[in-house]
């Protein structure tokens, strides 16, 4: 309901547009944003809900009356023959119905819908006559844009001529993006050039398609015929060729249609299969659907799956399909009513970095990380980041107090991209390395000259170290206690229960009698404490570690370098660790998956005395230090498995032999006799053909489920 205007809500309005407008000319015309996407949005949203709440707010200069960009005075403005709009957004199940009910309201039917991704790049429109390309112009403000036909004539994927039966004039709309790998080669460059990072793919296309490359053409070929000292000429080719070999790296997917003449176009769909056929690059990933529930499927997959793409996308888009309903439904100042975008949750945010502090590692290292403003970003809110080493620091130029990127790609582990440097206020500090260890004080150094890493020698005694081997032992990848976690570790060290990692295996209850952690009170009104559920878990869980195989051992040593591919390969040469311990290096070196390197920290590991006592200690307290041999249970057995793409956690050979070692036969390629597909990528032949043969296709985000838990209940989860 519409109400009167207060004083309040102009005060809001004007800030609002004023934030949303500062934004927009960094976005569009600089390429270079200085609030992340989310923050933006949320400006943006509020002041729709402002206008809706009050309508004598809106003007035809409001920002929710436009699409956002304007020509630059970079180019030549070109006017497209047909308007480009942008999409309106929604962010959830309960906004997206709503917009299938506006077009119900039109359509009285639920209508074809076509669902595809919403690629993270740069929107062009493309016009070719009788089949020739005449223009490539930005969106602009979606009347004018700016002429970049000149730039795209270094990306291969804007064809400069149709094939077969080209229509007398056909406007094309499409996006221009980069890959992911060439979008993160670009960043190192802007950070190494001591420039801000490019905030998203779609800002590093901008601003690699909007660069003045004809200039820099011109300069060259003017200092060539004034034959300009040799050095000159370097310079000016070095910066022509660094801006054509950027463009080149630029990609195209057309997905949308302006003006077309002399050719009929149904559908969305078909239109795409007419333009592949006219040899326009279009995506393979689109898919035309009949009810809403296939529209949120379509949604969820990519929601988990988008990680896999080569490509960014921020979202998905659902268009109507058919081409006349487009039409009836027609559009709004700034988007068009029969098509929606759907955002995922912001992956790139902003905040501000605190400070930076260190931690010491399980072999000593000394890592940086930051500790910034809480901020939400991919579904949970983050504090802190690694920052890797002081070199990391440095190449991205972050200095406390800067506001950073941030970025955390689905479940992986938060990233500082780095600073907004337009943005600095001078109140900002360079980080200085510590130089003793923050936890017990030992002088820290580089173990040997050209180390990147910093490290705290005292590898017996310091606490931190003692706590991190010791909560290692009992990780997944090593012994697998889970009575064994991270406060656990912390009880037995700091209550003195235990000295190192060497008596972890001869502890009683009644040392664990002495720690809270391991114990509760006896009874109503009683003061005694009686053992807790934390000691019996710990306790029962060592017994069986005693029995678990050679590699574990292995890990769980913390040997530097030795994880569990290194652990499995010295594991089936050697069958027991008296054997590892007296091989030299060469023969340690020799084995595939150990290497030199790996060699010569598993002797430097056991030449030391009080590693010496930790393995007699063990061995003593009943750890079996040799490969069992029988074979465990084979749950997978005759299972035919391939694996496509990366497993977390796992190597490739890891993840390979973990199926092996469960039974089943592991294959690379997919037959008709593949009874499993596992991927860690959606964009590969083998899923392509994993999907024609109908096999069954499991996402590696489910791999612990098929190794837990059986073939069964994997299958459960997978696609078919
Ligand atoms: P949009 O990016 O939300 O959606 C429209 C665009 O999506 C189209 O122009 C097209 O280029 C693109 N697109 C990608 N795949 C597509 C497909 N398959 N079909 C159709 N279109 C597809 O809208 P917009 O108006 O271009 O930009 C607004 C958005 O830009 C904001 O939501 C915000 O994320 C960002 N922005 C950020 C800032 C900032 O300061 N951080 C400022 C302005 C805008």
């Amino acid at each position: 309901m519409a109400s009167k205007v207060t004083e309040k809500a102009k005060a809001r309005w004007l800030e609002l547009v004023e934030v949303i407008e500062d934004a927009r000319r960094r976005y569009y015309l600089l390429d270079r944003p200085t609030i992340s996407d989310a923050e933006y949005d949320q400006a943006y949203r509020e002041l729709e809900k402002l206008e809706e709440k009050f309508p004598e707010l809106i003007s035809a200069d409001s920002p929710t009356q436009s699409v956002g960009g304007s020509a630059s005075e970079l180019f030549e403005p070109v006017e497209h023959l047909e308007r480009m709009f942008s999409l309106d957004d929604v962010f959830d199940d309960e906004e997206l119905q709503a917009w299938v009910d506006r077009v119900l309201k039109v359509t009285k039917k639920i209508p074809e819908m076509l669902c595809e991704l919403k690629i993270d790049g740069l929107a062009v429109n493309l016009l070719y006559e009788d089949g020739i390309l005449k223009r490539v112009a930005t969106r602009g403000d979606g009347y004018v844009g700016e002429d970049v036909t000149y730039n795209t004539q270094f990306v291969s994927s804007v064809p400069r001529k149709l094939t077969g039966q080209a229509p007398s004039v056909l406007e094309v709309r499409g996006e221009i993006f980069f890959d992911l790998k060439d979008f993160s080669l670009l960043n190192d460059q802007a950070l190494q050039a001591g420039r801000s990072p490019f905030a998203n793919p779609r800002n590093a296309a901008a601003g690699t398609l909007r660069q003045r490359i004809d200039k820099r053409e011109a300069e060259l070929f003017q200092a060539n015929q004034d034959s300009k000292t040799s050095t000159k000429i370097e310079r000016l080719k070095k910066e022509f060729d660094m801006a054509a070999g950027a463009l080149r790296k630029l990609q195209l997917v057309v997905h949308g249609i302006g003006r077309h003449e002399g050719v009929e176009l149904k559908t969305q769909a078909d239109s795409y299969r007419l333009f592949k056929e006219f040899g326009l690059p279009t995506s393979n990933d689109f898919l035309v659907v009949k009810s809403f529930d296939e529209v949120k499927k379509y949604i969820k997959k990519y929601g988990e799956s988008r990680h896999r793409l080569t490509h960014e996308i921020d979202g998905v888009v659902v268009k109507i399909n058919e081409i006349l309903l487009q039409q009836n439904l027609g559009a709004t100042s700034r988007t068009p009513r029969w098509a929606v975008a759907y955002k995922y949750p912001p992956e790139v945010v902003r905040t501000k970095l605190l400070d930076i502090k260190v931690n010491v590692g399980r072999t000593g290292r000394i890592t940086p990380f930051a500790v910034m403003d809480p901020v939400r970003v991919a579904g949970s809110t983050v504090t802190n980041a690694t920052l890797h080493n002081l070199s990391e620091i440095e190449r991205k130029g972050i200095l406390i107090g800067d506001m950073i990127y941030l970025r955390k790609a689905g479940d992986v582990i938060p990233e500082v991209m780095g600073p907004v440097v337009e943005i600095r206020d001078g109140s900002e500090k360079k980080f200085k390395m510590p130089n003793i260890c923050p936890e017990c004080g030992s002088k820290i150094s580089q173990e040997k000259s050209g180390d990147v890493d910093l490290r705290c020698p005292n590898a017996e005694a310091c606490p931190a170290q003692l706590r991190e081997r010791l909560f290692h032992v009992g990780t997944r990848g090593a012994l697998d206690i889970e009575g064994l976690g991270y406060r656990s570790a912390e009880a037995l060290l700091t209550e003195n229960i235990l000295k190192n990692e060497s008596e972890l295996f001869n502890l009683t209850e009644k040392d664990l009698m002495k720690s809270d952690y391991f114990t509760r009170a006896g009874g109503k009104g009683e003061e005694k404490r009686v053992l807790g559920k934390n000691a019996e878990e710990l306790l029962s869980q060592l017994e069986v570690a005693k029995t678990r195989a050679l590699w574990r051992i292995l890990v769980a040593l913390s040997i530097r370098h030795v994880g569990p591919t290194a652990a499995q390969a010295l594991a089936r040469e050697f069958s027991n660790i008296e054997s590892i311990e007296k091989a030299s290096v060469e023969q340690l070196a020799e084995i595939d998956g150990v290497g030199e390197v790996i060699a010569v920290s598993i002797k430097e590991w056991f030449s030391e005395q009080w590693h010496q006592k930790i393995i007699k200690s063990w061995a003593k307290a009943g750890v079996q230090m040799r490969e069992a041999k029988s074979k465990g249970p084979q749950p997978l057995k005759d299972k035919l498995i391939v694996i496509t793409g990366s497993v977390t956690g796992y190597s490739r050979d890891g993840a390979k032999e973990t199926l092996a070692q469960l039974g089943a036969k592991v294959s690379s390629s997919v037959s008709k006799n593949t009874d499993l597909v596992i991927y860690g990528r959606v964009d590969g032949s083998k899923y392509s053909k994993a999907v024609s043969l109908a096999i069954p296709r499991l996402g590696a985000e489910h791999f612990a489920v098929l190794v837990e838990q059986g073939f069964e209940q994997a299958a459960q989860l997978a696609e078919k």
